[in-house]
């Protein structure tokens, strides 16, 4: 964006997610967007790396045979498949296709940071499995290979694809919904149920005391998720306010509709990471589970529950709950701080 030379200064209120015509992408404050700058520091403060998490006890109980079984080696190998490549979609539609159609510097300088995040969960991914020493061709390809896999990653990226176009642009009722849609599509469904499902696997195992190593990752990556699941929530808010005629009740149901058809990919890729059911968790307990957080996810954007059922995984709360996460992480918020001032 060029910049004119003028003493006309740059008001705050002209400030929009998408579409601040007069507003200046350079120009961080003063800021509309607080909530973009709180998640920002939040990030910094959690900062985290994998390589910081031993994964010795993962490494034993996996060579060994006496710990896992056929069907739990199969759920957890599953359940990486869809991480390893899952991160470096969420990546690249951030730095490809979204950043650069949003027009808040204070959201802008959220995405920096989250796509680094993304790039941390990547890095997790990649240091379990080398740690494990699992196929990497197996596990990378996974989302091409498994049908599940490659149903909700094909079904992900069609809605990059929209926003990614080079000839995309917004400032037109249907660009912009375009563009709403893209990130309903990977805050609530990719980054709400996608993610959240698979990390429910995730502390199945560490119930047990499996892969616990494994499972702390998952516990760091899921508090940035649920940073970035806040942050999209506030985006489509934000852009509701701002452009209140694009929230038509036409658009209202299409996202509620992809938000069902999000948790029908995800119960068929329940069915695959259980095919029998491993420690207490199966399928048909998914399938409730997967359609109690996407309900959580619609009221959050003012769209209504389309399952009304209770959580069949009471004990997920504690770890998963979004409102909860802060008791969970409670004891462990002090050590995550120090970790940027850590003396090498
Ligand atoms: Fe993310």
């Amino acid at each position: 964006m060029p910049i004119t030379k003028t003493e006309k200064r740059v008001d705050i209120n002209q400030r929009r997610i998408i579409n601040g015509a007069d507003a200046d992408v350079m120009q961080l404050s003063p800021m509309k967007h607080k909530f973009a700058w709180e998640a920002y520091l939040a990030g910094n403060a959690n900062h985290w790396l994998p390589t910081e998490i031993t994964m010795q006890n993962d490494i034993e109980q996996w060579k060994s045979d006496s710990v896992l079984t056929a069907d739990e080696r199969k759920a957890f190998k599953t359940v990486l498949g869809f991480f390893t490549t899952a991160d470096s979609i969420a990546a690249n539609n951030i730095v490809l296709a979204s950043y650069k159609h949003v027009t808040s510097p204070e959201c802008r300088m959220y995405m920096l940071r989250q796509g680094y995040e993304e790039a941390i969960h990547t890095h997790a991914y990649q240091y379990i499995v080398e740690s494990l020493g699992l196929d990497e061709g197996e596990i990378y390809n996974m989302y091409r290979e498994v049908d599940a896999i490659y149903e909700k990653a094909s079904f992900i990226l069609s809605f990059n694809e929209g926003i990614f176009d080079p000839n995309f642009k917004t400032g037109t009722f249907e660009a912009d919904q375009k563009f709403l849609e893209n990130i309903a599509v990977f805050a609530l469904i990719l980054e709400g149920i996608f993610f959240y499902s698979a990390f429910a696997v995730m502390f199945g195992f560490q119930r047990q005391n499996k892969m616990i190593g494994s499972a702390e990752q998952i516990q760091y990556i899921m508090r940035d998720e649920s940073q970035h699941l806040n942050f999209g929530i506030n985006i489509i808010n934000s852009i509701k306010e701002e452009q209140p005629e694009l929230w038509t009740p036409e658009f209202q149901q299409h996202i509620v509709d992809l938000v069902k058809e999000g948790t029908r990919l995800e119960y068929t890729f329940a069915q695959t990471v259980f095919p029998k059911g491993i420690f207490g968790m199966n399928a048909e307990g998914f399938k409730q589970y997967i359609e109690y957080i996407a309900d959580r996810r619609l009221t959050r954007v003012g769209l209504p529950e389309q399952f009304g059922v209770s959580n069949p995984f009471p004990w997920m709360s504690e770890a998963i709950d979004l409102n909860k996460e802060k008791n969970f992480f409670e004891t462990r918020v002090t050590e995550y701080q120090v970790g940027g001032t850590l003396d090498w």
